[in-house]
């Protein structure tokens, strides 16, 4: 059953943490606890996507503890392991986890000060992010929302026909520019991702 503005996180969500059901939930806390424990660093590129990710959290979730599992990811997300500043000197779990190791290839004292260069470094190379305000990744996930709002409810939008409708002068060399956009932005909760399209949650 689906539920208007009720996306895959919030769905998840209510059914761990108030029916006790044994069901993986991905919001971006989680999304960056999992990806750096079981895949490393989310930076320069992240290894899965947000929808990869509900795949992946499913897979990994310890039976019968999906309440404290769920929980404690989105702890460790809001405390220790935050986006910009992991304080990996002080995480339990630093010794389980593949993104101290790949930071370990960088610094002898791994944490966010070299997580936040790795980053500084990935934005770097991204040429929209130099330009004008219309330019830039923020302009056009404003864009893409809008266009979805103002679909009938429950619409895709395939991703071929969103391109033009965002950028006067998309072409095929900037598919993998939107679908990185895309995957932000269903990373973030504010769209569902599906290979045949994309929608508002
Ligand atoms: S060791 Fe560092 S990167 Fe890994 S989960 Fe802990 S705080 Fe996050």
């Amino acid at each position: 059953m689906r539920l208007k503005g009720i996306g895959r996180y919030p769905a998840g969500a209510i059914a761990c943490f108030a029916y006790r059901q044994e069901v993986a939930t991905v919001d971006t806390n989680i999304y960056r606890v999992l990806h750096r424990i079981f895949l490393g660093l989310e930076h320069p590129e992240p290894r899965i996507s947000a929808d990869q990710m509900f795949t992946f959290a499913e897979q990994v979730l310890p039976p019968g503890e999906a309440y404290n599992w769920n929980q404690a990811l989105m702890d460790l997300g809001a405390t220790v392991c935050s986006s910009a500043n992991p304080q990996c000197a002080r995480c339990p779990l630093q010794e389980n986890c593949q993104a101290y190791k790949d930071l370990s290839q960088y610094s002898l004292f791994p944490d966010g000060t070299v997580l936040r260069q790795l980053r500084k470094v990935a934005e770097q190379k991204t040429p929209y992010e130099t330009k004008p305000f219309t330019s830039t990744s923020r302009y056009f996930r404003g864009r893409i929302v809008d266009h979805l709002r103002s679909l009938p409810a429950h619409q895709r939008a395939a991703i071929a026909d969103l391109g033009p409708v965002i950028k006067a002068d998309y072409s095929e060399a900037d598919q993998a520019w939107l679908v990185k956009l895309l995957q932000g932005l269903a990373k973030d909760g504010l769209l569902d991702f599906q290979e045949d399209g994309v929608r508002l949650p």
